[in-house]
């Protein structure tokens, strides 16, 4: 017999993973639940035009499993999953395809959330909640989380301020450099933080006319995309693409620390054995960037309590996430061991732990 889904490194004990298509519409989607243990998974959808089913199923496993550690390391009673679309967003959508999403959805029952990710629009999802009540991430309503961005701007900001205060020994970014790669959603909030906090941006964009805009209030320097990785700065930020810090780029990056929103940043787990080794402080991206899982969790609780939308509870957890921050860069140093590896075992922990509980009040029922 030949390689098996069950074989496959990216599996990692996938509670369930389901394939739905809708002839009609021509849906072709796969929702990959990776733990329920600290609750219904959640995560975005993303539509992609992928080259191969194959390479769809290897994405959305990756992802649901990063998404049980990032709602974990947040500390919100959510497991993980991920979902993706296969198709072009740009000619393939259409309002009865993200229905018939929807209705596939119902068919798990609750045990797993959709959400906005790359390709998929507040809209889309919008479009799908009218077939079902699991997704996440509306514009409209009592409940509605709206735009996650700021929240996940202000966790990477904090960031920023706590890596500050332990590299530089200062309160604030004065003097300090900062290479921002990508100024969308997030990058352009947290430059306008980053500028009011006394740094001096250098900043890059493929989008010119976004890049000019943000340049301009923030006084930073532009540069071009490539570019990036050569500037003199004391902190690199990227909050663009995922696997940008690799084997090309880190002898390029001379920061002494990475700060940034993007997912995924490093291409491999060594390259974060690499960093460290050379003493630069790496900020676990699923760590740094989950204020903007937080705030759709409010939408989460909102729904199951019939309440509203809650930006203190938003407060609270991102204060408790960014605590939970510190804790991983104080063991770094007291262990020895890289920042992505704390973060790694934080979050397992705390799977493990519900887990097991779920598993005693089942036996004990
Ligand atoms: P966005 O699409 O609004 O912004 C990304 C920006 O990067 C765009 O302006 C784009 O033009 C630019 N870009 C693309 N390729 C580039 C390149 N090669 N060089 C320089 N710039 C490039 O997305 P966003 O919502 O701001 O998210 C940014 C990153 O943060 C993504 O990796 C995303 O997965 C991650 N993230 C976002 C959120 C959120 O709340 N939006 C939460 C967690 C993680």
């Amino acid at each position: 017999m030949g390689k098996t889904l069950f074989d496959s490194p990216s599996f990692a004990n996938h509670e369930g993973v389901h394939a739905f298509h809708d002839e009609k519409t021509g849906l072709k989607a796969i929702v990959a639940v990776h733990s329920t243990a600290r609750g219904p998974a959640v995560g975005g959808t993303r539509m992609w035009n992928y080259a191969s089913s194959a390479e769809a199923l290897e994405d959305v496993l990756r992802l649901s499993k990063g998404m049980s550690y990032k709602n974990a390391v947040a500390d919100l009673e959510m497991g993980g999953g991920k979902s993706v679309i296969i198709g072009d967003s740009r000619t393939q959508k259409s309002p009865e395809l993200f229905r018939a999403f929807g209705r596939a959805l119902n068919g798990l029952g609750g045990n797993y959330y959709a959400a906005e990710d790359v390709g998929v629009s507040v809209e889309d999802i919008a479009e799908a909640r009218k077939a079902t009540e699991y997704v996440l991430g509306l514009k409209d309503g009592p409940e509605a989380s709206g735009d996650p961005s700021p929240v996940t701007a202000e966790g990477v900001y904090r960031s920023t301020l706590a890596v500050a205060r332990r590299l530089w020994k200062q309160d604030d970014l004065t003097g300090l450099t900062i290479a921002v790669q990508g100024v969308g959603h997030v990058g352009g909030y947290l430059a306008d933080k980053l500028h009011k906090a006394g740094a001096k941006l250098i900043m890059t964009d493929v989008n010119t006319a976004v890049l000019a805009e943000v340049a301009a209030r923030t006084d930073a320097e532009i540069v071009a995309p490539d570019a990036i990785y050569d500037v003199k700065a004391d902190i690199y930020a990227p909050c663009a693409l995922g696997a940008t810090l690799n084997l090309q780029t880190l002898d390029r990056i001379t920061a002494k620390a990475v700060v940034g929103a993007a997912n995924n940043q490093l291409a491999t787990p060594d390259i974060g054995q690499i960093l460290f080794e050379r003493g630069v402080l790496y900020a676990p991206d699923y760590v740094v960037n989950g204020g903007g899982i937080i705030n759709v969790a409010s939408e989460m609780n909102a729904r199951q309590s019939g309440g509203a939308y809650d930006a203190s509870w938003v407060e609270r957890k991102l204060s408790r996430l960014m605590d939970t921050f510190e804790e991983i860069l104080e063991r770094s140093v007291s262990e020895n061991k890289p920042t992505h590896l704390i973060a790694d075992a934080i979050a397992e922990a705390r799977i493990k732990a519900a887990g097991d509980l779920k598993a005693e009040l089942l036996k004990a029922a």
